[in-house]
């Protein structure tokens, strides 16, 4: 079992997501326990302030270090059997290092995340002190941290024993190295041909106006493993 403290100003974000599909049973199942913590609970003054102007001048807002700090002291005194060797505090941040497969690898080994979702113009730079990891999910800028956040429990959380079919893990895009790519793969029906669905093509983009019936690689159908598996690996790419 993995638990994920999700720390962030807008938890009906995540509500929609987690409560669907693999992640909705993989927390039935009890393999995995999402918590969603509203940081303005941790703001203590009469407004419950969570954010403030930038020292320096600037647009936006900044998030203040006071709410991240309580937040973090109340997950963690919550979980304190949770060995520290256990446990990671992550920063999601445009700045931090890019998430991958590996390190959702490393990740799936422990018994708690806690995530702090920044927002805004990000965070009071002080947060990284108690921080022990700064993740971006790429070279690129989105309002907040909690799409962030929801990538990292997906792709954490479908490694763990028993979320998804270790057969389906296997042989998936990255997980022999991080240039793997998986083979093609296809299912009923053998042939589609587009026009049987649509005759009139003419308001469609180019491409669909062109097509023609489409195959299935022949030796997909033959039931020849060993050929399969031939194809397969002559068709899996190095990115
Ligand atoms: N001012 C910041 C900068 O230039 O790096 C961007 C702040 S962004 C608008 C607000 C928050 O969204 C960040 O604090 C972070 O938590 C989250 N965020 C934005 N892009 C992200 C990314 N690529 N990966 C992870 N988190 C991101």
């Amino acid at each position: 079992m993995i638990k994920f403290d999700i720390l962030t100003l807008f938890p009906e974000a995540f509500s929609g997501y987690f409560s669907q599909s693999i992640l909705k049973k993989a927390q039935e199942k009890k393999l995995v326990k999402i918590n969603i913590y509203n940081l303005r609970n941790f703001a203590t003054d009469k407004h419950k302030t969570v954010d403030g102007y930038p020292y320096g001048g600037g647009a936006g807002m900044v998030l203040k270090i006071e709410p991240i700090f309580r937040g973090l002291v109340y997950i963690l005194k919550k979980t304190k059997k949770i060995p520290q060797n256990k446990k990671k505090i992550i920063l999601l941040s445009a700045k931090g290092k890019i998430f991958n497969q590996n390190i959702a690898k490393k990740l799936s080994k422990l018994e708690q995340i806690i995530l702090i979702c920044g927002h805004y113009e990000g965070v009071d730079e002080r947060v990284k002190k108690f921080i022990d990891l700064e993740l971006s999910i790429g070279k690129y800028v989105l309002t907040g941290g909690e799409l962030p956040a929801m990538v990292i429990v997906d792709a954490v959380s479908r490694l763990i024993p028993g979320v998804i079919k270790k057969e389906s893990l296997k042989e998936e895009s990255f997980s022999k190295s991080l240039d793997y790519l998986e083979y093609p793969q296809y299912t009923r029906p053998e042939i589609f041909d587009p026009k049987k669905i649509v005759r009139d093509t003419k308001n469609l983009p180019k491409k669909f106006q062109k097509l023609k019936p489409l195959f299935v690689p022949k030796i997909l159908l033959s039931g020849h493993h060993q050929k399969i598996k031939e194809w397969r690996e002559k068709h899996s790419k190095k990115s």
